[in-house]
């Protein structure tokens, strides 16, 4: 087996060689704005304020933002992005972005979006999984009630079993298909609801190899032992625990709550905090290689390296069928480029869907992109060496 020692996410000629010259500025010049955290804040509010308004921004939007982060707005369209990536190796996790809109039709429509991708997925070998978020299929106050206990009204539990009716006919789909369902993991407040599904599903599911997978956000304070007690499910039920571990996407949101209903964030205290328990997660995860199928998704050069060295030291081989990497289309390419180019399972987590209704996934990545403390800011970095390289 070949050793890696070098940092092997230096090399942009091989990260962004799907780029053509002028692509490459784009990119460039979309992330020279991202950097900047003033004129994202206020970009974002007069977004929004000219969708209010019906002013015709949306063209704008799908040229630049949109395009660098999206498949397109149908299944058909996103194609070229899906041939483009399984060319290199790289599989692409597919996701119908529409987010926040709380009513039965818009459930109903997920619902056949969802479908509708496990299908193209059949005729797709490079499409590994489906991801879907279960407040597509239901209002999120039911999922709040439950996680607390409530009882719900006769409206709610119909609207519940008509949610947990599409989400079992997705997950039997996906096994039909061979292709994997990822759950997103979402809000602490109604997180527990999610979860105890997610695990039912794969009590059923599961049996043979992973179809089905949770999702635990190591900034939560609790998940990595959430995860260790999940491993340890799985073996005593003797199935393959599918496990996406990421850093998770709503600081802010998660401690704004806390604050507001005078609880303890669940979040760490420091990021510090947060790194410490997603790698510990990889490593626990690498130890029960043989009962958990996992997703190391996560743009930390770090995190990412410690997953290669780690395999390494255990001398499990990097393409191993229960591990993989992802990351968000648009972003990190230097590792899910690099990292393919060893073997590893990579893919790309592609948004697809009407602009309108992905902007909500857009204002979250454009804000991410403008932490300072993630890895997501050395982007540009690494666009602007690539550029040099390419003397633009
Ligand atoms: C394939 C894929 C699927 C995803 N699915 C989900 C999902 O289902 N649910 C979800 O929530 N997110 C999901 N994400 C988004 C993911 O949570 C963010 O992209 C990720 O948190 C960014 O962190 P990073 O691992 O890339 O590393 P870095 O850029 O090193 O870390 C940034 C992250 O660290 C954490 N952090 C930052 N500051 C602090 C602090 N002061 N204290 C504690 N923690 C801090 C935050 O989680 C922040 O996002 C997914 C990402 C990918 C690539």
């Amino acid at each position: 087996m070949q050793t890696i020692t070098d940092n092997i996410f230096e090399n942009t000629e091989i990260a962004y060689k799907r780029l053509s010259n002028n692509e490459l500025k784009k990119s460039y010049f979309l992330f020279s704005l991202m950097k900047n955290a003033t004129l994202v804040h206020f970009g974002n509010q007069i977004l929004q304020f000219l969708l209010k308004i019906n002013f015709p921004i949306l063209g704008i939007v799908k040229k630049t933002i949109y395009s660098h982060f999206c498949g397109g707005e149908t299944l058909d369209e996103s194609q070229k992005t899906i041939l483009d990536l399984s060319k290199n190796n790289i599989d692409t996790l597919l996701n119908y972005s529409v987010e926040g809109l709380e009513n039965t039709d818009s459930f109903k429509e997920t619902y056949h979006k969802t479908l509708e991708a496990i299908d193209f997925a059949k005729l797709n070998q490079s499409i590994r999984a489906i991801c879907i978020k279960f407040t597509g299929f239901a209002r999120i106050d039911i999922w709040i009630k439950l996680q607390k206990g409530e009882t719900l009204s006769n409206n709610e539990e119909e609207e519940y079993q008509k949610a947990l009716d599409y989400i079992q006919h997705l997950s039997q789909k996906a096994v039909e298909n061979n292709v994997q369902l990822y759950i997103d993991a979402e809000e602490s407040w109604f997180q527990d609801s999610i979860d105890k599904v997610a695990l039912d599903l794969m009590l059923q599911y599961n049996k043979e190899k992973a179809i089905i997978f949770n999702t635990y956000q190591l900034y939560r304070s609790d998940k990595l032992e959430h995860l260790k007690r999940d491993i340890q499910w799985a073996i005593a039920n003797q199935v393959q625990l599918g496990a996406k571990i990421v850093r998770g996407a709503y600081v802010e949101k998660e401690n704004e709550y806390a604050r507001k209903h005078q609880l303890n964030s669940p979040i760490h205290k420091t990021k510090q905090d947060t790194d410490q328990d997603f790698n510990k997660a990889i490593e626990y995860c690498i130890h029960n290689i043989n009962y958990v199928s996992l997703c190391c998704a996560s743009h930390n050069e770090f995190s990412n390296q410690l997953l290669i060295q780690l395999l390494q030291k255990n001398n499990i081989s990097l393409d191993h069928p229960n591990i993989s990497a992802s990351q968000l289309q648009g972003m990190s390419d230097n590792i899910t480029y690099n990292m393919a180019q060893f073997g590893v399972k990579m893919s790309k987590y592609l948004p697809y869907g009407p602009v309108k209704e992905v902007i909500p996934y857009l204002i979250r990545r454009s804000q991410e992109n403008t932490s300072v403390e993630g890895q997501t800011s050395r982007e540009f970095d690494l666009l602007l060496q690539e550029k040099n390289r390419r003397n633009l």
